[in-house]
Parts: structure tokens; C-alpha cells; sequence
């Protein structure tokens, strides 16, 4: 459930963040705009200045700039083409994100509904075994009842121990030769070392 829940998160994370990204790179590429906008109109008032100078120097220096300018320009307009190319296959990433978020969202609806389905039939092996449980709780005589009663509440889902191959499970002490041939002639017969029902 909880790796699902993730992978989805992930998945819309995803999305969200390509979506801001393109934003952030569209703001970029109006930025170059507005700059080789700004060179543009410069470019201009120095090729209009150029006309107006007689002196060599000036001339020079002039050309100088415009030179410069042009260059910038140059590399503004190669900086936007390779923005907006870029802006291209991330915007043709967006709907695949999509798309995977939404297979996502399928899933773990899917997986929720199994999960319900599994949760209910185990609900159901719970209530047979419970009953199951109470039934054979009943058949047992009056002293193993209350044994066992009073071992589960000290002890829980480790009430009883098996004696294997004449050794405790719980606590794994040797078992007396005499109890293990009381516990395998129908006894009931604790541990002495933990006090756990063995069962044979
Ligand atoms: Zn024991």
C-alpha cells in the first residue's frame, strides 16, 4: 500500500514539476527576447550614429560596436532556438508523464479493490477460525481449559511449546524422560523450566 502510494506521489511529482519547468523555461526565453529585442533597437541607433561621423577614429569605433552588437545578436538568437527546441521535447514529455500518472492512478485502484476483496476473505477465514477455536475450547475438559486460558493470557501466541525430539521449543531445556511418556500418553504437561503446555 505504502510503495504504491509513493510510486503515485512520484508520478504526480513528476508531472507538476515538468509543467513548472516549462514554465520556467518559456520566462527564460522571453528574457532573450526582450534582450535581443533591446540589441536589436541598439544595433539600430548605431548604424544610424555611424552615418552621422566623419572622423576616422570615430568611424572606427563605431563599426566596433556594431560589430559587437551583431555578435550578440547572433548568439541571442542561437540561444532562443536551442530554448525553444528544448521547450519542444519537454513539452512532448508531458503527456507520456501524464499518461503514467493516470496508469498509476488505475493500479492503485485496482490494487485497493483487491485488497478489499483479500481483506474481506480473510475476515471471513478469521470468523471460521475464531468459532472453529470456540469449538474445540468447548470439547476440551474443564482443567485443560483453564490451563490453557491462564497460559494464553501470560503468555499470548506462545502459550504452548513443542516438545521435539525431547527438547523444549521455548526455552529449549532436555525434557525428563518420564514427561516426555506422560506427554505421549495424553498427559498434560507444562515445562518445568518455562512453564509452556507442550504439545507432542
Ligand atoms: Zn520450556
Amino acid at each position: 500500500m505504502k510503495a504504491h502510494q509513493t510510486k503515485l506521489a512520484n508520478q504526480e511529482k513528476a508531472v507538476k514539476e515538468a509543467k513548472e519547468d516549462l514554465i520556467k523555461r518559456k520566462a527564460a526565453v522571453r528574457d532573450l527576447e526582450n534582450r535581443l529585442r533591446a540589441s536589436s533597437d541598439l544595433l539600430v541607433r548605431h548604424q544610424q550614429q555611424l552615418d552621422t561621423l566623419t572622423a576616422p577614429n570615430q568611424v572606427e569605433a563605431k563599426e566596433h560596436d556594431i560589430a559587437n552588437t551583431k555578435a550578440i545578436i547572433a548568439q541571442l538568437e542561437d540561444e532562443i532556438l536551442t530554448a525553444l527546441t528544448e521547450i519542444d521535447e519537454h513539452t512532448k514529455q508531458i503527456p507520456e508523464l501524464e499518461k503514467q500518472w493516470a496508469d498509476g492512478q488505475t493500479q492503485f485502484a485496482t490494487y485497493q479493490k483487491e485488497a478489499a476483496i483479500r481483506l474481506e476473505s480473510l475476515q471471513v477465514e478469521l470468523t471460521q477460525a475464531t468459532q472453529s477455536l470456540a469449538q474445540i475450547e468447548a470439547s476440551l475438559p474443564a482443567e485443560a481449559r483453564s490451563l490453557l486460558t491462564r497460559l494464553v493470557k501470560a503468555y499470548g501466541a506462545d502459550a504452548l511449546a513443542h516438545a521435539e525430539k525431547g527438547v523444549c521449543s521455548q526455552c529449549h531445556t532436555q525434557l525428563p524422560q518420564q514427561m516426555i511418556l506422560d506427554l505421549n500418553s495424553g498427559k498434560l504437561i507444562c515445562c518445568h523450566s518455562c512453564g509452556r503446555l507442550l504439545y507432542a
